[in-house]
């Protein structure tokens, strides 16, 4: 594709019939809008769209269950007992890791508890946590409640990292800068991977390599970075991550999150965990005995017995993800999104410079979300465009955030966006 961009429906469509990701859109249910037809769906960053493929998954774990009952656990077809493993490969092609690293189990904010329990061991002397300045409220409320369980004020133990007067995003040297500051007190870095409000994408390599040198353990919240951006994880030799499903990557509302957890703890029997029975040696578990011993890699951490119909739900969008391949799906965001980043700058922002895009405009450091801030009305705004059509959200107190995904959004409804979005502007 060319980076010639257009400001014409017939240079959008002919994107879209040049894309050889198109036909997986074909693939998703698009909801319908308000105003009638398809809505122009750019809240893959909240909730992705639910593939067509995902009730017949379903069906199948419910067709088990009422076949085989009890039995579904070890004596059907894809037992429950290891269904969890049916989804290690595929998803950990999309985070970079192996797949001894990574499993899915509960959710987000319950997963960085349990993995800040192992990888945040405060000492005397080390017990800061470094986050970014404005992390997710529940993010916020974890890290938190994790240093007041170990006896800290959040006020002594967290150091946030603000962007500079002025500017809207961190600058990787100021996160360097604070590593440096902090190292001897140090104990955990726990970034997002690309942060919600400004679709900023931190470098985690660096962010890791900072933290560790410094003696700290670094994790990384990736709920907006799964099935978004390109990750590395056991490369960039991160100690832990997490993420959800039912963003980016399609597997319905408040379906189970990923943990990814370096190869280098995979036999560390003796780190601290909260455990569970399904954390314990598949081999010995149903013996019942007393003393826990962790199974390997990310396996370890498991609580409880897989929760079958999400895993189901999540294995039917990792289907389309193998097929589309990350790879693809990076190149055609970059594309898309830079279509949106050009409108908005030519039609736009040119003619009416209330608004203001605050992701930043290198391709590397953002997925394919973009976030627009309005200087005024933007709720007003926000609604206006809802009623014509588009799904995008708002966010407290100037932000309208909108997630042109790969997956099932075309060019023409980035190109149908920015004429509602001037539209609404022209009739404020
Ligand atoms: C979406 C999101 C969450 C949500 O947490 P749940 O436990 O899945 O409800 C947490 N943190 C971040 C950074 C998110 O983007």
């Amino acid at each position: 594709m060319i980076n010639q961009y257009q400001s014409n429906q017939a240079y959008a469509r002919e994107q879209d019939a040049r894309d050889p990701l198109r036909q997986f859109r074909e693939q998703f249910i698009i909801p319908p809008a308000k105003s009638g037809g398809e809505a122009i769906y750019f809240c893959g960053n909240s909730l992705g769209l639910q593939p067509k493929n995902t009730r017949s998954y379903l069906d199948r774990e419910l067709e088990k269950w009422a076949t085989y009952a009890v039995d579904g656990h070890f004596h059907a077809p894809e037992p429950w007992l290891h269904y969890h493993r049916l989804l290690k490969e595929p998803l950990a092609r999309i985070v970079g890791a192996k797949p001894e690293e990574v499993v899915v189990m509960n959710n987000l904010s319950s997963n960085l508890h349990f993995l800040m329990v192992s990888f945040y061991q405060p000492t005397t002397k080390r017990y800061k946590v470094l986050m970014e300045g404005g992390a997710f409220p529940s993010d916020q409320y974890a890290v938190e409640s994790q240093v007041k369980f170990r006896g800290y004020t959040p006020e002594e133990a967290i150091v946030e990292v603000f962007p500079r007067e002025g500017e809207q995003t961190l600058r990787t040297e100021d996160i360097l800068a604070a590593i440096e500051q902090h190292q001897d007190e140090l104990a955990l870095v726990l970034f997002a991977g690309l942060q919600y409000y400004t679709g900023q994408v931190f470098d985690m390599a660096a962010i890791t390599k900072a933290g560790q040198a410094a003696g700290a353990k670094v994790g990384f919240d990736l709920a907006h970075a799964a099935g978004n951006v390109p990750l590395q994880l056991h490369d960039w030799g991160v100690d832990f991550a997490a993420w959800c499903s039912y963003k980016y990557l399609n597997s319905g509302p408040g379906s189970n999150s990923g943990i990814f957890v370096h190869e280098r703890y995979a036999n560390q029997a003796e780190l601290p965990r909260f455990a569970g029975w399904w954390g314990h040696d598949e081999k010995e578990r149903f013996l019942m005995q007393k003393g826990f011993k962790p199974m390997y890699g990310a396996d370890g951490w498991q609580l409880s017995n897989g929760n079958i119909l999400p895993l189901a739900a999540q294995r039917a969008s990792l289907e389309i993800f193998e097929q589309a391949g990350m790879d693809n799906l990076r190149q055609k965001s970059i594309q898309l999104t830079g279509y949106l980043e050009y409108l908005i700058r030519e039609e736009v922002s040119s003619k009416a410079n209330r608004l203001q895009i605050i992701t930043p405009s290198q391709p590397e450091e953002r997925g394919c979300q973009l976030s627009l801030f309005v200087e005024k009305n933007g709720k007003q705004l926000f609604e206006q465009i809802s009623q014509a059509g588009v799904v995008g959200d708002w966010r407290e107190p100037n932000v309208i955030r909108v997630a042109p995904t790969p997956l099932y959004n075309t060019f023409t409804d980035v190109f149908q966006f920015a004429q509602l979005l001037k539209k609404a502007i022209k009739e404020q």
